[in-house]
């Protein structure tokens, strides 16, 4: 299954993700940063398994936001 990698540390808050994919991602009132809905921490990472009809929405995510924290891995 498809999954999206997001390294949250380092985002800048620029909403980008929000505006491609706002039924993934919000932007928490509480210090700033996106959050990657329904996923799940890992040691440094957020990461949430999409289905394949999830990627494209997320992958124009991953490209558009500036500091390339988010990741879409097909396999
Ligand atoms: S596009 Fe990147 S930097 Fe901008 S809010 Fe989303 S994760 Fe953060």
């Amino acid at each position: 299954m498809p999954k999206i990698i997001h390294y949250r540390d380092r985002c800048i808050g620029c909403n980008s993700c929000v505006e491609h994919a706002p039924q993934y991602w919000t932007i928490s009132k509480a210090d700033g940063k996106s959050c990657l809905l329904g996923s799940e921490k890992k040691k440094d990472c957020f990461v949430r398994t999409i289905s394949t009809v999830e990627v494209e929405a997320n992958k124009r995510a991953a490209q558009d936001c500036p500091v390339h924290i988010i990741h879409v891995i097909e396999d």
